[in-house]
């Protein structure tokens, strides 16, 4: 099944508004065999609006709205499209219960107003599409010949909830009925860290191009580089065969480096080590400033895990608070690994932790030197006694170099748990 997607709003023309609801729709569709073939993007007008509508329609005969649906005067998706059609705009008394009823439960004060009418009004004939996110109810309008529009609210957690709701459920519907065995695009990602994207190819070598017939994308980021694999127009069955079997085979290679799939978070699966072996950290932190700390903190049940921690800037506290000896400083400097180690072994024993974190370096934009350019940072870990670091460069902004930093400590404690 081909459809359309039009966007609505000036805000994502002029650039305000990222168009995310595009981007879900299409990754969610893909995975059903429902291909995005074009998208357009349009002003709130009306006639901006049902120019797209009508030429998507003539291309492709289906189309998929997002925006202008909600009571305001620059809201014209419905009236806009249901005079495309022919269709009559008809007030629909049980959306407009439903709507009185949504504003009295959430205790908002008086009658609901009368501008939120709009929002009752639909084009005749057409199918409501119900909207369990918020008050704009979607729309599906068809014509005798089978072209159809579905029209869904602009604000993103509702526009997604509907497409998994609704959607995606009618569409895929339609794929089913449209014969057997539909062609979908499947993907599945392997997270990777602490290696270049250079590296990591070097070491595929023939498997880096089309491993048993998949796709493989390389995405770096500050978190590491993702092998994005994708396999694309085939049944779902093959897709799923070729991408465990591309899975196994790049995990024979580069497993080391893999530290999960899809959205996995690093500092969860660190968490998730620890809590196996009843261990408690807490960590020190010169240039991260307590990213390190937020990381773990933000995964849901941290607190039988972490302990606490030191941002440990300033020199001082690098000695008073965590007992690094001035001697350290003096010979090696605050960003080195004999610093990064006494801090790490200083707050673990100081908390009284089995495992100690630490994090020293240069930001930057300014402080760096030959030696030490911007860029560089030392981590430490400490468990139990036997303690590991390393040093490295990064690249980036000041925010980028700390993200990475902040990365390569985790992943640091991840390799010296997990071997
Ligand atoms: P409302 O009932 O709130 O008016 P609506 O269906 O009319 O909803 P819009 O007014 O177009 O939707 O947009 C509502 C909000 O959602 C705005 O903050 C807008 O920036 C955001 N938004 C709209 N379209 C998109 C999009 N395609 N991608 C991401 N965000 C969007
Ligand atoms: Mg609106």
């Amino acid at each position: 099944v081909n459809v359309e997607l039009v966007s609505i709003g000036a805000e994502l023309l002029l650039g305000y508004t990222i168009d995310t609801n595009a981007a879900h729709f299409a990754r969610e569709a893909a995975a059903h065999g429902i291909r995005v073939v074009r998208r357009a993007t349009v002003d709130d007008g009306a006639e901006e609006i049902a120019g797209a509508v009508r030429e998507a329609l003539e291309r492709t005969g289906g189309v998929i709205t997002s925006g202008g649906l909600g009571p305001t005067a620059d809201d014209l998706t419905k009236p806009a499209i249901a005079a495309l059609f022919g269709r009559a705009m008809i007030f629909d008394e049980a959306i407009w219960e439903s709507l009185r009823a949504r504003w009295k439960a959430r205790g908002w004060p008086g009658e609901i107003p009368e501008a939120n009418r709009t929002q009752a009004m639909v084009p005749e004939g057409a199918a409501i599409l119900e909207n369990r996110h918020g008050s704009a109810a979607g729309i599906w309008l068809e014509d005798a010949q089978g072209r159809w529009v579905a029209m869904l609210p602009g604000v993103p957690r509702e526009f997604k909830g509907m497409t998994a709701d609704v959607l995606i459920p009618r569409l895929a519907a339609r794929v089913a009925a449209s014969g057997a065995n539909p062609a979908v695009v499947r993907s599945l990602t392997l997270r990777t860290t602490g290696i270049a994207e250079s590296a990591l190819a070097d070491a595929l070598g023939t498997l880096a191009k089309e491993p048993h017939g998949v796709r493989l994308a390389y995405l770096p980021g500050w978190e590491g580089v993702d092998l994005r694999l994708t396999a694309v127009e085939m049944p779902a069955a093959e897709a799923a065969s070729r991408l465990s079997k591309a899975e196994s085979a790049l995990r024979e290679v580069v497993g080391k480096w893999i530290y999960g799939t899809n959205d996995a978070e690093l500092s969860e699966l660190i968490l998730t080590e620890l809590r196996g072996r009843a261990m408690r950290i807490a960590v020190a932190e010169s240039c991260t400033g307590g990213m390190l700390g937020m990381r773990l903190t933000a995964i849901p049940g941290s607190s039988d895990v972490v302990q606490g921690g030191t941002i440990a800037y300033d020199n001082v506290v690098k000695v008073r608070e965590l007992g690094v000896r001035d001697e350290t400083l003096m010979a090696h400097g605050a960003v080195s690994e004999e610093t990064a180690r006494e801090m790490a072994a200083g707050v673990r024993t100081r908390f009284g932790v089995d495992v100690g974190v630490s994090i020293t370096g240069v930001a930057g934009p300014g402080g760096g030197t030959p030696e030490k350019p911007v860029g560089t940072f030392c981590v430490a870990v400490d468990v139990r006694g036997a303690v590991q670091s390393l040093r490295t460069a990064g690249v980036g902004d000041r925010h980028e170099i700390r993200q990475r930093a902040t990365q390569a400590a985790l992943n640091l404690l991840r390799r010296s748990l997990v071997g």
